[in-house]
């Protein structure tokens, strides 16, 4: 592939399957035992936020003890190699992104759609801060000492982070490719539709056929931990 091309990939729950972190729709249903509805929605959140806030402080202090896969080492070892454009846009709030291009000495192009399990958001003075710790026992914002840190992830319900960049993006690709995602969240699943309209490229790759599996030109099922590296392995042998 020319390496002036631009590519965006879209990541979903399925590319850190492999490193031990459960999909929403693995579960039979079930996220950890929880209906989504009562643990990653706004209204959730209002009627009973300690179940809310230790569920998330739960997710958080797990992640931790994760790695990254072979898939998101492929992802940063095309962005530290590729010269084109690259985005690698995630649904996910893992940072298993970030730490597999540690090795390579670089911030991986990564964009957070759906916010960070590692940041905290205070509702009284807007501040973002990183944050590995519980939120349950309602610590203090460190910018404004409000106690109103809540998980700085989109919960069903709340618009998704930075759609401009996303869209501007895809604009300018060349190549759209869908990894580890249901195409059951909308806008992300609706982003193969755009790129379809614009003309771009798209190439979906994926345990099983996702809901929007026809939008592509081109599907290839398996694991993400087998089909990402393979896949790089080509994009970079030009
Ligand atoms: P999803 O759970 O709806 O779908 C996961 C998809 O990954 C499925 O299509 C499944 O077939 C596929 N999959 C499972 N194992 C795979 C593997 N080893 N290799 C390749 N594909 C595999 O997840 P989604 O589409 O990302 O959407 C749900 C929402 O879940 C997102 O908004 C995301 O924020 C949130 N979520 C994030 C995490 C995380 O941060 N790691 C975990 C769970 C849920």
């Amino acid at each position: 592939m020319d390496e002036t091309r631009n590519i965006v990939i879209l990541t979903g729950a399925g590319i850190s399957a492999e490193s031990g972190i459960d999909t929403f729709r693995g579960g039979g249903g079930l996220w950890e035992q929880h209906r989504v509805e009562d643990v990653a929605t706004p209204e959730a959140f209002a009627r009973d936020p300690n179940l809310v806030l230790r569920f998330y402080d739960m997710r958080r202090e797990a992640i931790q003890t994760k790695r990254p896969n072979p898939a998101h080492d492929a992802l940063a070892r095309l962005d530290a190699n590729w010269k084109g454009g690259l985005l690698i846009v995630t649904q996910n709030v893992d940072d298993l992104h970030e730490r597999a291009g540690a090795p390579y000495g670089i911030e991986p192009r990564v964009l957070h759609m759906h916010g960070e399990h590692l940041n905290a958001w205070c509702t009284f003075c807007d501040a973002r801060s990183r944050w590995s710790g519980p939120l349950a026992d309602r610590p203090e914002c460190p910018r404004c000492g409000a106690r109103a840190l809540r998980p700085d992830v989109v919960w069903f319900g709340e618009m998704p982070y930075r759609m401009d960049e996303i869209h501007a993006a895809l604009r300018m690709a060349d190549l759209f490719v869908s990894i580890g995602t249901s195409g059951a969240v909308y806008p992300a699943a609706g982003f193969v539709q755009t790129a379809r309209d614009l003309g771009v490229e798209t190439l979906e790759l994926n345990l099983e056929r996702s809901q929007g599996s026809h939008w592509f030109h081109e599907t290839r099922l398996g694991p993400a931990g087998e089909l990402v590296p393979a896949w790089v392995d080509e994009v970079l042998a030009g």
